[in-house]
């Protein structure tokens, strides 16, 4: 006979170690709850902005999205602007971080997701931050060097800013 108690506590201690929250779905029609990881709801979030498209003659955007979770769990979203002229351009991943900073004021990042079409895989470089944007985080916040960028939807593998700046110029600052 299955011992039920056993088996909540085991289900619990998954619950707990992949830090999986209860979220609400629907499909079909239906509404249900089910078991999510944060980098799985932060790319849901960013994929319902995946829509490329010209909004203007100028300006080519929502081709590379971005989710972000910041230090007290709120998630914001981005995608990325491209115009005619590169110094007007903005990537994902820097619209993410604005869209947190004008309206929340919150300038540290948890977490962040960034890809095109689909999920962002080991062997695809497209996921990870341009130099401009690697800068602009650490500047943003000196803490963001401990911020965890998602390398493989998958294997769910990180990476930090840190390891991806390392000796930033500013750390004596
Ligand atoms: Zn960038």
């Amino acid at each position: 006979m299955v011992n039920l108690n056993v088996y909540q506590g085991r289900l619990q201690k998954y619950i707990y170690e992949k830090k999986l929250v209860w979220k609400m779905a629907s499909s079909k029609g239906l509404r249900r709850h089910i078991l999510m990881d944060k980098w799985e709801i932060l790319y849901t979030k960013a994929q319902k902005e995946y829509s490329p498209r010209e909004v203007t003659p100028f300006i080519y955007a929502h081709n590379v999205v971005s989710a972000l979770e910041t230090e007290d769990g709120k998630i914001f979203t981005g995608f990325c602007i491209e115009s005619c002229s590169g110094v007007c351009n903005l990537c994902a991943e820097r619209v993410a971080a604005l869209n947190m900073f004008v309206n929340s004021g919150q300038t540290q990042i948890k977490r962040i997701i960034t890809f095109r079409d689909k999920a962002p895989a080991e062997k695809e470089s497209s996921s990870m931050p341009c130099g401009a944007c690697r800068e602009f985080l650490m500047q943003l916040d000196i803490k963001n060097k401990n911020t965890e960028i998602l390398v493989d939807y998958e294997k769910r593998k990180v990476i930090t800013l840190e390891q991806l700046i390392p000796n930033w110029w500013g750390l004596s600052r």
